[in-house]
């Protein structure tokens, strides 16, 4: 078990240079080198990046990509590489988000080519893994699950274990304001715990929840076990209700 929390900031595309840097200087001054045991990391658009890592670099507030791909360089029209974020101190990305999945046909095979090769270069990655509503109303969750970690686990190495963070994000959660019931998350994230530890020697990553996340319901979801954290789209663009969900993670 990690008692370490994370609140992970999915800006999606939202927010350009000015308003990002502006957010991100809030952050930083009410929470740079002041939290112990709470992790708090944001993912804006590309072009919005360089802005927040003028503000963040030498923070402990992190700032991460919303996809990458496992190439240093090449002809990957509308791609980005490690090398690129390295530079300028972009430190983890997020893979497999919903929207990637559903709006632009991320398959689970890319998925897997593009975590697997982004741990190879010791990159972190938040991999994102969930069920659309007809699969969960079907009593598919775990299957579906199942599906979408299982070829990644067998090519996950113990070293490559220390930067993989899961998140599980039911889709039918993401951006609809209706959450998880606490007893589906705590369920969902006790198989997702088990499924890995079966195929990783008894390990297992942290497991972020995501899915209309927002200060009135975070108190209740950060309590579920094996919960260690969020990962948050509308409540992470603009600085109260973030700033409210770092406060209850910090508690
Ligand atoms: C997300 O973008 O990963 C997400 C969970 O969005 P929201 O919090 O808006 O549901």
């Amino acid at each position: 078990m990690n008692n370490k929390k994370y609140v992970v900031g999915n800006w999606k595309m939202n927010l350009g240079a000015k308003d990002g840097a502006a957010l991100v200087s809030q952050i930083k001054d009410a929470y740079d080198g002041k939290l112990t045991n709470c992790e708090v990391w944001v993912t804006p658009p590309a072009t919005t990046l360089p802005a927040v890592a003028s503000v963040l670099q030498g923070s402990t507030i992190r700032y991460g990509a919303q996809n990458a791909y496992t190439e240093d360089s090449g002809a990957f029209t509308g791609e980005i590489a490690t090398p690129m974020l390295d530079e300028i101190g972009a430190s983890f990305v997020i893979i497999g988000h919903s929207e990637r999945r559903h709006i632009f046909g991320e398959s689970n095979e890319l998925i897997a080519k593009r975590t697997i090769g982004l741990l190879k270069k010791n990159f972190t990655v938040i991999l994102c893994i969930g069920e659309m509503l007809p699969d969960r109303e079907a009593g598919k969750t775990n299957d579906v699950i199942a599906e979408q970690l299982g070829d990644i686990l067998k090519e996950v190495t113990p070293e490559m274990l220390d930067n993989l963070i899961l998140a599980y994000e039911p889709v039918w959660a993401i951006g609809t304001g209706k959450v998880a019931s606490t007893k589906e998350i705590a369920e969902t994230h006790a198989f997702i715990a088990e499924f890995c530890r079966k195929n990783l020697d008894g390990k297992c990553p942290p497991i972020l929840y995501g899915g209309s996340v927002k200060p009135n319901n975070f108190g209740e979801i950060i309590k579920v076990p094996l919960v260690d954290g969020a990962l948050v789209g509308g409540a992470s663009i603009s600085f109260e209700p973030f700033k409210a969900l770092i406060d209850i993670a910090a508690e």
